[in-house]
């Protein structure tokens, strides 16, 4: 699980940091267009249709509003037909991610960021560690 924090101080929950950053057309070498994608809209293509959620569930994995998810997603699925439509690159940004470790309960959902075994604010000993992204 990972956060990532988009302009103005939004923060994004993704599953993981994207393996590969960069996609391009076979034997296109010249001239070629770049397609900047966002973590956040790769992570709403794996929800969406690599594991077959819901877009109440994707958003709500996320953390952000129905209506967000919606937008991330359709651009997400425009910047992907694009690529494989007019044979475009596709770079995924990573220069904005920061290797913050944040902690936060299962139970009560209280995020902090020191290390320790046990939520600061309900004792649950169920919590998980998340990477701040920014
Ligand atoms: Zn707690």
């Amino acid at each position: 699980m990972f956060i990532i924090m988009v302009r103005p101080k939004k923060y994004r929950f993704v599953s993981a940091f994207p393996k590969i950053l960069y996609f391009k057309p076979h034997g296109m070498l010249s001239e070629l267009e770049e397609i900047e994608m966002y973590v956040e809209e790769l992570e709403a293509i794996k929800l969406k249709d690599l594991d077959g959620l819901k877009q109440e569930e994707c958003a709500k994995k996320m953390k952000i509003s129905r209506p967000t998810f919606h937008r991330i997603y359709r651009r997400a699925r425009k910047k992907i037909a694009e690529a494989l439509i007019n044979g475009k690159a596709l770079k995924i940004e990573r220069a904005a991610m920061v290797n913050k470790r944040v902690f936060e309960c299962l139970i009560c959902y209280y995020r902090w960021d020191q290390r320790g075994g046990s939520c600061p604010k309900c004792g649950s000993k169920k919590i998980r560690s998340n990477f701040m992204v920014r």
